[in-house]
Parts: C-alpha cells; sequence; structure tokens
C-alpha cells in the first residue's frame, strides 16, 4: 500500500509524514529534497488528504515541474490532471488570468518580453526629460526589476530609496511605465508577481478563495525565492483559523540567484513566520561519491555567510571508499582543453558510459561554442540545454553571412539576410527591385546592387547606406588579403555597422550578442583562411541531423544545472576572471565571490561519480592570447580527493612554440594523432579552396571593377582587362564567371 514510502531513510519519511503544519526541509544537495517533495504530493494523495488540484507546487524551472508531473504519475500509478505545479510566474499568470480587472487589466493581458520592455521604459521616459545616457534605460529597468522583485508599487517605494543613486527618476519612470502598461493591457515578467500578490493582499475575498484551496503547498529551491514570491507564499499559508500546511525545501549553499533579487533572509524568517514549524534535516546524500561530497564540502566551507550543515555520503563501497578522485587537468590553452574534454568524452564513452549522463558545466553561455566544435570534431552528439547551439543563434548566422558574402559575393542568400541589417532603408520593395536587375542581367545580387548606385537609380539613405556597404566590403576584402581572415572580420562586422547595432541595443540579451559575435571572431584564428573557416562552420551546422533519440552529452551554464544530476560533469575554464567571473567580483565584491562559491558548490554536486574539472594557462582572446592564472577555487580543493593531471596533448609538437607564434596556425589535423585518419571532419582542416580556373577571353564580372576580360592566369591570380577600369591584377575569388 505505502510501496513509495519504502525507499526513503527515516528523515525522508518523517520529512513526508509530517503532513500537517508547517515544514522547512533544510538539507544539502542531493540528499533527496526534491525526491522527498515529489513522494510527499503522493502520499497527501494516497493518505486522502486532499484531491490533486488542492495541492500547490512551486518548481525552480518549467522542466522540473514537467519532471515532477511524471514523477507523480508513476508513483501513484495514474496520470493526474487539473494541477497548481509550476514555476511562480506560471501559477501566477494562471491567478492573473482570473482576476485581471482587479490589476485594471483585462483576462486577454500581453507578457512583454525584454525587449518590448525597454522600448516601452523608453517611452515612458521621454515624457521626463531624464538625461538617458547618464540613466540608461537597462540601469532604470534593472532598479525597477529588484522593486518589483521586492513587491513594491510605486506607490510604496519610500523616499529614501527614490533618492538613491538616481535622484528619484527611477521613481518616475517606474510610475510612467506602469501606466503605459496599463494602457497597453499588458505587463511584464515582474508584475504577475506583483499584480497577483497586491490582488491576494486587498482582495480578502479572493485571498480566501485560494487558502481554502490549497490545502498543502509545496515548494522546492527555496533558497532562490526573492521577497515578492515569499509575500505571495504567506499570503496563501497565513491563514488565520488553522497553522498552514506549508512545506518548502532549500539548501542556503545552493543559493545562486541573488542577482535576480533572491534572497536568503527568507529562509531564516520561515521560523518566525510559521511559528512551531518544524524543521527537518536530511544529511545523507545519495548522488555523490565521498569523494565529489567532500571536494564539493570543504569548497563550500570557504563562505562565511552559512547556516552550516552536515552531510554524508549514503555510499559505502568497500572496494573504492572514497570514489574516484576530482581530476584536474591544466591544459596549456584553451584549444587544448576543448579538445581534451572532448576526448576524455570519447573515452568515457567507448567504456560503455553512457553520453547522456554527462554534462559540460560552465560559467557563461559563449563558452559552449568550443566545446561544440571539438564535439563535432569528434562525432559526439551533443544538446545545448536553456540556450541554442552556437551557430544557431541569429547573431551568428547574420555574421556569418557578413563573412560568406566576403568570401564569395555572390551568395545571394547571405546578402539578402543582412542587408537591412543594421537598418539600410532596403525594404522588400528596393529588394525585388535588386532581384529582378540581378536576374535580368544575369548577375549577382550584390552586383545588381552596386549597378544600382552607379547608375543612381536609388537614391537618399539608402544609397548612402548601401555605398557604405560595399565600401566596407571592398575595404575588407583587401584586408582579407593583406592581414588574414580575423582583421578582415574584425573590420567587416565593426564597419558594416553590425557589431555596433548589437551594441547600442538596449535589450537584455544583447550584450551576450556581443559576446557571443566576439567568440566568433576568435573562433577563426584556428584556421588560416576564411575559406577553410566557412567551411568547417558549414560541416558543423550540417551536423544537427535529427537524433532525436541517440543519447547526447549536455552543455549548459551552472545557473542553468541547478537540481539536476550526472554521473560525469565536466567543469572548464576555472581560471581567475572566468570562474570565479571578473564581472561579478567588480559588481559585488566579497558577496559576489561567496556567490559565486556557491555557483562552484552546485557545479561539483550535480556529479554522481566522477569530476574532470579543467584550465587552461593561455585563452584565445582576438586578436592573440591572454594568460590565465587557475582558479583561487582550486586551491580550496581537498588535495586528498584530488588527482592533478598532466594532459598528454601538451607534448605536441607547435605546443613548444610560443603561443603569439602559432596563433594564426590553422589548427591541422595532426593535433589529432589517433582520430584524424578516421574522422571524416578532419577534412574540413586540410580541404584547400579549388582554383577556378578560366580561360582566355573569357567574360567576367569583379566586384569593385565590374565586367572584364580575362588576359592572363597564374593559379589564383589574375590579368584581367576590364571594360571600365582597364588591365588590373585581381585574385580569382573575387571574379564571377559570366556564362
Ligand atoms: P539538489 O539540492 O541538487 O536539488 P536534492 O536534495 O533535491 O538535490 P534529489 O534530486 O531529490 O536531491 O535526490 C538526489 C538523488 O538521490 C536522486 O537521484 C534521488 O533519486 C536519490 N535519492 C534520494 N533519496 C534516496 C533514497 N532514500 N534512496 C535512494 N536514492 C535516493
Ligand atoms: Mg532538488
Amino acid at each position: 500500500m505505502t510501496d513509495y514510502l519504502s525507499p526513503l531513510n527515516p528523515a525522508q519519511r518523517k520529512a513526508v509524514e509530517t503532513l500537517d503544519g508547517p515544514v522547512l526541509i533544510l538539507a544539502g544537495a542531493g540528499t533527496g529534497k526534491t525526491r522527498v517533495l515529489t513522494t510527499r504530493f503522493a502520499h497527501i494523495l494516497m493518505s486522502g488528504k486532499a484531491q490533486p488540484w488542492q495541492i500547490l507546487t512551486v518548481t525552480f524551472t518549467n522542466k522540473a515541474a514537467r519532471e515532477m508531473r511524471e514523477r507523480i504519475a508513476a508513483l501513484i500509478n495514474r496520470p493526474v490532471e487539473g494541477l497548481w505545479l509550476g514555476t511562480f510566474h506560471s501559477l501566477c499568470v494562471r491567478i492573473l488570468r482570473k482576476h485581471a480587472q482587479l490589476a485594471g487589466l483585462t483576462p486577454e493581458f500581453t507578457i512583454l518580453d525584454t525587449d518590448d520592455q525597454l522600448r516601452l521604459l523608453k517611452q515612458a521616459l521621454e515624457p521626463l526629460g531624464i538625461d538617458t545616457k547618464r540613466y540608461t534605460p537597462p540601469v532604470l529597468m534593472g532598479i525597477i526589476q529588484r522593486w518589483k522583485d521586492r513587491g513594491l508599487t510605486p506607490e510604496q517605494v519610500t523616499p529614501a530609496e527614490e533618492n538613491d543613486n538616481t535622484n528619484g527618476y527611477a521613481l518616475k519612470a517606474y510610475k510612467n511605465y506602469q501606466s503605459r502598461l496599463l494602457q497597453l493591457n499588458a505587463c511584464d515578467f515582474g508584475d504577475l508577481l506583483l499584480h497577483t500578490t497586491q490582488i491576494l493582499k486587498n482582495n480578502p475575498t479572493v485571498l480566501g478563495e485560494y487558502q481554502r484551496l490549497f490545502h498543502y503547498m509545496l515548494v522546492d529551491e527555496y533558497q532562490d525565492t526573492n521577497t515578492v514570491q515569499y509575500l505571495w507564499l504567506r499570503l496563501l499559508a497565513l491563514r488565520t483559523e488553522e497553522p498552514a500546511n506549508i512545506c518548502c525545501v532549500g539548501d542556503d549553499d545552493q543559493s545562486i540567484y541573488s542577482w535576480r533579487g533572491a534572497n536568503i533572509q527568507n529562509i531564516l524568517q520561515f521560523e518566525k513566520d510559521f511559528p512551531g514549524a518544524k524543521i527537518i534535516r536530511l544529511e545523507s546524500n545519495y548522488r555523490s561519491t565521498p569523494a565529489i561530497l567532500s571536494a564539493a564540502s570543504t569548497l563550500i566551507s570557504h563562505n562565511q555567510g552559512r547556516l552550516g550543515k552536515t552531510l554524508y555520503s549514503s555510499q559505502q563501497d568497500p572496494k573504492h571508499e572514497s570514489g574516484e578522485k576530482i581530476q584536474i587537468y591544466s591544459t596549456h590553452d584553451s584549444d587544448e582543453e576543448a579538445l581534451l574534454v572532448a576526448k576524455e568524452t570519447e573515452k568515457l564513452s567507448k567504456e560503455g558510459h553512457s553520453l547522456g549522463e554527462m554534462a559540460i558545466l560552465m560559467r557563461a553561455g559563449f563558452q559552449t561554442r568550443s566545446f561544440e566544435e571539438k564535439l563535432i570534431t569528434f562525432g559526439i552528439p551533443y544538446r545545448v540545454i536553456g540556450g541554442m547551439r552556437f551557430y544557431e543563434r541569429a547573431e551568428i548566422r547574420d555574421g556569418l553571412a557578413y563573412l560568406r558574402i566576403l568570401r564569395q559575393p555572390s551568395d545571394d542568400l547571405a546578402l539578402e539576410r543582412i542587408i537591412n541589417l543594421p537598418r539600410r532603408g532596403v525594404g522588400s520593395v528596393a529588394l525585388q527591385k535588386f532581384h529582378h536587375y540581378a536576374k535580368t542581367h544575369n548577375i549577382p545580387l550584390l552586383a545588381a546592387v552596386r549597378a544600382h548606385i552607379e547608375q543612381k537609380l536609388i537614391k537618399g539613405k539608402s544609397a548612402n547606406e548601401l555605398t557604405h556597404f560595399l565600401e566596407v566590403l571592398e575595404n575588407s576584402a583587401l584586408l582579407l588579403e593583406r592581414d588574414g581572415p580575423i582583421v578582415a572580420a574584425e573590420h567587416l562586422l565593426e564597419e558594416s555597422g553590425y557589431l555596433p547595432m548589437w551594441r547600442n541595443d538596449l535589450s537584455l540579451e544583447a550584450p551576450g550578442r556581443v559576446d557571443n559575435l566576439k567568440e566568433l571572431v576568435r573562433a577563426m584564428t584556428e584556421f588560416e583562411t576564411l575559406e577553410g573557416f566557412l567551411e568547417h562552420v558549414s560541416l558543423v551546422m550540417e551536423n544537427d541531423e535529427n537524433t532525436e533519440n541517440t543519447a547526447k552529452i549536455s552543455l549548459m551554464t551552472l545557473h542553468g544545472a541547478k537540481g539536476l544530476e550526472f554521473d560525469t560533469v565536466f567543469l572548464p575554464g576555472w581560471e581567475e576572471n572566468i570562474f570565479p567571473s571578473q564581472r561579478t567580483l567588480e559588481e559585488s565584491g566579497l558577496e559576489g565571490l561567496e556567490e559565486e562559491r556557491r555557483l562552484a558548490y552546485v557545479g561539483l554536486t550535480r556529479a554522481r561519480q566522477r569530476i574532470i574539472i579543467t584550465h587552461a594557462a593561455n585563452r584565445r582572446m582576438y586578436g592573440g592570447w591572454q594568460s590565465s592564472l587557475p582558479s583561487r577555487f582550486l586551491e580550496e580543493l581537498p588535495e586528498e580527493h584530488i588527482l592533478h593531471q598532466k594532459s598528454a596533448l601538451v607534448q605536441r609538437e607547435h605546443r613548444l612554440m610560443a603561443p603569439s607564434m602559432h596563433h594564426h596556425m590553422a589548427y591541422s589535423p595532426r593535433s589529432l594523432p589517433s582520430r584524424s585518419a578516421s574522422n571524416p571532419y578532419s577534412a574540413a582542416y586540410k580541404k584547400q579552396e579549388p582554383i577556378t580556373v578560366f580561360s582566355e577571353g573569357e567574360r567576367v564580372f569583379h566586384q569593385k571593377f565590374g565586367y572584364g576580360t580575362i588576359k592572363s592566369q597564374d593559379g589564383e591570380k589574375l590579368d584581367v582587362i576590364f571594360d571600365k577600369a582597364g588591365l588590373k591584377h585581381v585574385l580569382g575569388r573575387f571574379l564571377e564567371q559570366i556564362p
């Protein structure tokens, strides 16, 4: 009958069976908090205390909600419907749609994305005459969001805070912004909680309705709730007649969202708010080996602000008492680091470990690129969780379109993609004209654009912008010949206005896009030629075949890995300035450092059996190399559980050169000794661009000099007599053959 209870240890069982009254489960990573919560749900149903829809369950992500739903169904052996189970946001949307009018909205209200939010804020700033250079919209938006995180409406912001840093502008902006939102029948993410909390607070009948509905409340990842979420929970749970049946589970050491307003005080506050609350501690970790646990515990003990917990491993394996040691590899450089991770992955996979049980967890999103490429080179299936594969990201596809035109002026598709990115006043009508011209004259689109300019078929802004664009393209082509692909690409992305477009963009994603574009240029440094790079990229992108059902290694950020577990966890980039992140240290000092350390703790505790930490001594920055120091976190790991590995790859011949000497060197197949022969992708590195053979007297088109006739050819170099420009010495790749 109570099958689902038997796998639990006594503490867990107590946590499940203490159904009535407030319960706080405070326990370290992997002690079964989430499992307890799920089992508790099943137990409430099985003991007939409530119906499925009378239980409110809050998870941190939608993915976690889905998983929990499935597990509950499995535990009670039937599907469950009508559940109030989801993230704070999804639960609030549901309530808010029902009572929208109480917030001045209609039930059809729209939810703005971050781009729209900033656009709207800018509108709200206009009538205020704010110096937006000094008080930029993203900064003001940040302040507004923090107020919302704390449950403060504009009326509730105190004068002391109002005058904080912005001279009262932030509050004025907040007021205008909120009324614009109402006019539009819209709300932003923060409003979902703010409005719902206000509705519950100001409407006792509505509040009573939900208080009666929810007989039980379950909250996972409680350490990362912010103040407004806490107020929301407390409103629903604090009934006057009887103590609330609320159960929150959390781990103060895993609080990693303070930058989004999460407030660790909520845990401390719990006992005060819910007198008589039972605090249950789970101390047995079921996830990780003793070595991993010891590493994680030692590391986190360097933090000052902790509640303190004991954690011991449930694994007693007489042969390998503490399990595999944590492997730390120091590699010569970042390329080698990615190569090493790919090789280790392959090795483990050959030994029979499933790729589905491996993960690479990194500090920042842009770091996925180098690992994605090496995994593809090795033919290892992977997925990027919580983000797109690097080369699928919109800004990367745009950047590649620029590079493709540089390499191949007749790449019409590429041109079409970016001709109006940034805006150059080219609408669909103009584009059609170009297309028509190109077709009738049988020339590439770019040539048609040039013809329009030369023949003054277009005027005004678009003519000027396109003229500039063509000039930049020409200059980049010259730079490509003279200084190589990196210099050319930097020039092209910068001067065309594409990179500046993102730099000036105020949306919250823009800085990440700029980082990604820099990473794109950095990726090129591994190739001698633009052709080699683009060919490699097309192979990389082609690799997206349907592998729905094959096991894949997961790539994600440390933040995204919360609550998850894998047999093997790779933790790359443990270097100062990357991890701990320079930005966090600069912005939040010691508190920031402690949060970074908690992030490291989260990373370590995702592993069941094996951790491989890597750091590189030299990291590619575009334009060269930068040396980096090992992360201070490495020194905080217990020596007895560490195995310092020297990367075998260090011996490779070109490593003998100083980094600065080989940074333009193509990544040659020799650096993949065992794999290269059988590896289909190694061709990408070897293959030379075939030289087009022209015949004397053949008609050609050059993007700069126009139409001409071939005089003679010497490999890539040709002498061409152009109709207008006369005899020129040009490169074959800039010539289009005209049939
Ligand atoms: P985190 O802090 O990372 O969210 P958690 O405390 O929520 O971790 P769970 O994910 O619930 O921990 O459990 C960790 C692992 O231990 C899971 O694989 C779970 O199935 C397993 N586990 C938990 N309790 C037991 C138990 N009593 N017997 C066997 N396995 C258990
Ligand atoms: Mg959990």
